[in-house]
């Protein structure tokens, strides 16, 4: 015998429930309408953030002797928050000619800055290699 609960809904339930339902689309529908188009791409955002895993910080560690020693140019995303903090922070002269920029980055930025070159390494240059290389 099975265990389902069999519900039997009368005609009364659907039609109360579609019409609950579509005066809630109706509110959400002009609830957008009133937006702007800079308010729904944030909410948007907002909506797709929500999805997002922020990274633990063992994914996030950076190794400057393989960052700098990488062949190619070097691309760093930074965001706001660590913009923000950067530009708070004094270059400082360090020799031969040389200043450094303050580079500090927060694990969203590291763990992007690892992916990026990750995919650059494994999905570009190998598949360049190997197209070139006829493997
Ligand atoms: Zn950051």
């Amino acid at each position: 015998m099975s265990d389902k609960k069999v519900t039997k809904r009368t005609t009364e339930d659907v039609v109360s429930k579609t019409a609950s339902k579509r005066k809630q689309n109706e509110v959400q529908e002009s609830i957008a309408e009133e937006l702007s188009p800079s308010e729904k791409r944030k909410e948007w955002l907002k909506e797709k953030a929500k999805t997002v895993k922020i990274p633990e910080e063992d994914a996030a560690v950076i190794k400057p002797g393989h960052i700098f020693l990488e062949q190619g140019p070097l691309i760093i995303h930074l965001c706001s928050e660590c913009k923000k903090f950067n530009a708070q922070r004094p270059a400082t002269i360090v020799g031969e000619g040389r200043v450094e920029l303050p580079m500090a980055m927060c694990a969203i930025c590291r763990h992007h800055f690892n992916r990026q070159r990750s995919v650059r390494f494994f999905e570009h240059e190998l598949a360049a290699i190997k197209r070139d290389m006829d493997l």
